[in-house]
């Protein structure tokens, strides 16, 4: 088959790097891309809010299935576009992706399908918003409806924090993004995402994982996108795992077939564990930036029939084998990053760290420059291992970072450390 894949972010390299393997493929192009997607396949300049343009695209070149990585492009309804231009592509209808786009949508269906959720309630104006936040206490959580970029929750310690939030989003401090606010209450527990596969009628599990949000050692500091993560996710049991699928992924997928919206792609839930079992915080429309990238290293399976599978619809009989190995991913970010950071800084040594036992190298922002690697981003690549434990996975993954040259950068030196102390304390 030919193969285009729409990305550009290590989530991106890693789902390059397996589709590459694949004995179906045959022509590879992803666009944009990055300097390490680069060594997987062609790469070929096209805007991805151009859906025409990318729909021509795959006419001239006889492209038979698209894979999209971010959400931007599933939100805008790219699938839905190429479809209708009788192209295959690999993620949910615009309608379906408003599992993402639209918190209050998502709560709406968790609340008509009792699937385990916090409690909450959808507001357009922010007096009764504070109104409901008076009610409730504090702490509780304040969330814009749309998109923000990871910036469009807030978990309020106190009222007054909470009714900020809700005065911020309603002055526009998020864009459209916060013309409509969700409240809700706040959980306790542990956090931990699990990701499947569905096909519009049923889902398959891929694998659990952990992230770490905070930039730096400890958990502190300002949230990013993530600045490491591991698989599997301790926490996540295999009776968990059962009672996430079945009170929470097979639930929403049977709704929104029900909806006449059937999901198909990967779902990712971000789950928080309470006393009371799993409870989704949230959903994303695809793969986690930096999950992805520990779910493949893991996966033994060839991805393409998988992707395949879920547009077309023959998920049931389907069956995915995985590597009985931890993997962990550090992620190495430009100084500054998640405020302000430069580009073009020089990354050396990565051969050398590639060299590392169990060790693969994702690229996230990356430029070539001739034979040289320049950073071209906040997040700037994901030093990535396979172990037989966490530690051994960690291990590796910092071995090859401590061969990498490059000034510019910094990283966590702790990416896993719960999961470690578990190991340990077993
Ligand atoms: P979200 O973008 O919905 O995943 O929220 C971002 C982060 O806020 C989550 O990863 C949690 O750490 C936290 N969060 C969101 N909702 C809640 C909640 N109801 N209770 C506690 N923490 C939450």
């Amino acid at each position: 088959m030919n193969i285009l894949l729409l990305g550009s972010g290590g989530r991106e390299h890693a789902l390059a790097w397996k589709i590459a393997s694949s004995p179906l493929t045959d022509r590879f192009v992803c666009a944009p891309g990055n300097a390490g997607i680069a060594k997987e396949c062609e790469l070929v300049t096209l805007d991805l809010d151009d859906h025409a343009a990318v729909v021509a695209f795959c006419n001239a070149n006889g492209i038979d299935f698209i894979v999209v990585g971010p959400e931007a492009p599933l939100c805008a309804g790219i699938v839905d576009d190429l479809a209708a231009a009788g192209i295959k592509a690999f993620g949910p209808s615009k309608v379906a992706a408003q599992l993402e786009g639209s918190k209050g949508f998502t709560k709406d269906i968790c609340r008509a399908n009792r699937i385990p959720t916090a409690a909450y309630e959808r507001f357009s104006a922010p007096e009764a918003a504070k109104a409901y936040i008076r009610k409730r206490g504090a702490p509780i959580v304040v969330k814009a409806d749309g998109l923000a970029a990871g910036k469009g929750v807030v978990v309020a310690a106190t009222v007054a924090e909470a009714e900020a939030a809700v005065d911020m989003m309603f002055a526009g401090g998020l864009g459209a993004a916060g013309t409509e606010v969700v409240v809700e209450e706040f959980l306790a527990g542990e956090e931990a995402s699990f990701f499947a596969l569905c096909d519009g009628e049923t889902a398959i599990p891929l694998a659990s994982a952990q992230d770490h949000k905070r930039v730096f050692d400890g958990d502190q500091g300002p949230n990013t996108g993530g600045m490491g993560a591991y698989s599997p996710a301790p926490v996540l049991t295999p009776e968990l795992t059962r009672r996430a699928m079945d009170e929470i992924v097979l639930p929403t997928v049977h709704a929104m077939k029900a909806m006449g919206a059937p999901y198909k792609g990967a779902l990712y839930a971000g789950l928080m564990i309470t006393t009371d079992g799993p409870k989704l915080i949230e959903y994303n429309v695809r793969f986690g930036d930096p999950e992805c990238q520990v779910l493949m290293l893991r996966l033994m399976s060839d991805l393409v029939p998988a992707l395949l599978a879920c547009c077309d619809g023959m998920l049931k009989n389907f069956d995915l084998r995985w590597y009985p190995d931890a993997a962990l991913t550090v992620v190495m970010a430009a100084k500054g990053y998640p405020g302000s950071y430069a580009k073009g800084s020089l990354i050396e040594g990565l051969d050398a760290a590639a060299a590392v036992e169990g060790v693969e190298i994702f690229h996230a922002g990356t430029q070539a420059d001739g034979d040289r690697i320049l950073a071209n981003g906040g997040r700037v690549l994901n030093v990535s291992a396979l172990g037989r434990t966490v530690a051994e996975a960690q291990a590796r993954a910092y071995a090859a970072v401590d061969r990498i040259r490059w000034a510019g950068g910094f990283y966590r030196r702790d990416i896993g450390f719960r999961a470690i102390a578990r190991e340990r304390g077993a």
